[in-house]
């Protein structure tokens, strides 16, 4: 099994480019928020505890996000590999993704860290914002996001750049561009 994380700040193109290294690689697509808006949608009970959580745009609480995003993983067990999108955003999630994976004998590969910086994130969101329909993509609840993520997601990164993990990846100009440096990243740690 290979596991990849892709990494990086609301908007820098973490699902554009998942799309292109599943058809590539045939890795399963994980993305919590995803989950999420699919149980709000469904109306679940999940769904009801965190939809006034994710329309102010802060994190979910780890324990709900660990359980969710456990269950899913254990229905996968015939795949390639996963690639997580939108998780861990904690370190408290990066710990509990090590524990679970290793009780199962694999390991996170690679992460992949999308850097875009700041000013270029808001004018994408903005533009996203349009045309998604997504209730947290306005610009008082992408302020919030981009802050969770600042203060603290980005403490993920240490973690795993302390086991020697994360690929820095110019997350800025064309899709194509992006995804060589990708592809390459991948293939230097199969
Ligand atoms: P983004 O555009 O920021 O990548 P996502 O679709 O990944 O957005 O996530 C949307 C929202 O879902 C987050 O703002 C948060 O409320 C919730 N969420 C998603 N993944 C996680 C996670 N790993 N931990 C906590 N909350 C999460």
């Amino acid at each position: 099994m290979y596991n990849l994380v892709i990494f990086g700040p609301p908007g820098a193109g973490k699902g554009t480019q998942s799309d292109k290294i599943i058809e590539k690689y045939q890795l399963k697509h994980i993305s919590t928020g995803d989950m999420f808006r699919a149980h709000i949608a469904n109306k679940t009970d999940l769904g009801k505890e965190v939809q006034s959580i994710m329309d102010n745009g802060v994190l979910v609480p780890d324990e709900i996000t660990i359980r969710m995003l456990e269950s899913e993983m254990s229905q996968h067990t015939d795949i390639k590999g996963f690639i997580l999108d939108g998780f861990p955003r904690t370190v408290a999630q990066a710990a509990a993704l090590d524990k679970f994976l290793e009780s199962k004998g694999q390991k996170v590969n690679l992460v992949l860290e999308l850097v875009v910086s700041q000013a270029e994130i808001e004018q994408r969101i903005a533009e996203r914002s349009k045309v998604s329909g997504r209730a947290d993509d306005s610009a008082e609840k992408l302020i919030k996001r981009i802050d969770e993520y600042f203060t603290k997601t980005v403490h993920v990164l240490p973690y795993y750049q302390a086991q020697g993990k994360v690929s820095k990846i110019n997350g800025i100009g064309e899709i194509e561009v992006i995804f060589g440096d990708i592809a390459k990243a991948i293939d230097g740690s199969l």
